[in-house]
């Protein structure tokens, strides 16, 4: 049997438990209200990059909360954690990619319509 993904917390900031609880919260509301195939929601591991990767065929979605300068080798934290309106859009962009993996049309349209559902988040 398959084991069931279980998130990671190697990508969040002590500080940031508080928005870490915020986003999850956001993320499995938003999979409820649009159907979406959503298994599990994590911090992003890596810590740098992308603001968010999307695990489509595992369901899982990673979010960067705060930038590492280097995601490996203890480069020092941000001072701050992203935005809340950048966490947002970047919940809402993977996870419209777990029914579109690409950046299509019907993607760019699904994630609007996800993103205009958290206007009062
Ligand atoms: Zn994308």
């Amino acid at each position: 049997m398959k084991e069931k993904a279980r998130p990671s917390f190697v990508g969040l900031h002590g500080k940031d438990l508080d928005l870490w609880l915020r986003t999850n919260a956001l993320a499995w509301r938003l999979a409820k209200v649009f159907d979406l195939p959503l298994v599990c929601v994590e911090p992003k591991r890596r810590p740098n990059g992308a603001g968010g990767l999307c695990y489509h065929d595992e369901g899982r979605i990673s979010i960067l909360l705060r930038r590492k300068a280097r995601a490996y080798d203890g480069g020092a934290w941000s001072k701050v954690p992203r935005s809340w309106v950048n966490v947002k859009s970047t919940v809402a962009h993977e996870l419209a990619h777990l029914i579109h993996p690409n950046h299509g049309k019907d993607f760019k349209a699904l994630e609007a319509e996800i993103l205009a559902e958290t206007a009062t988040d």
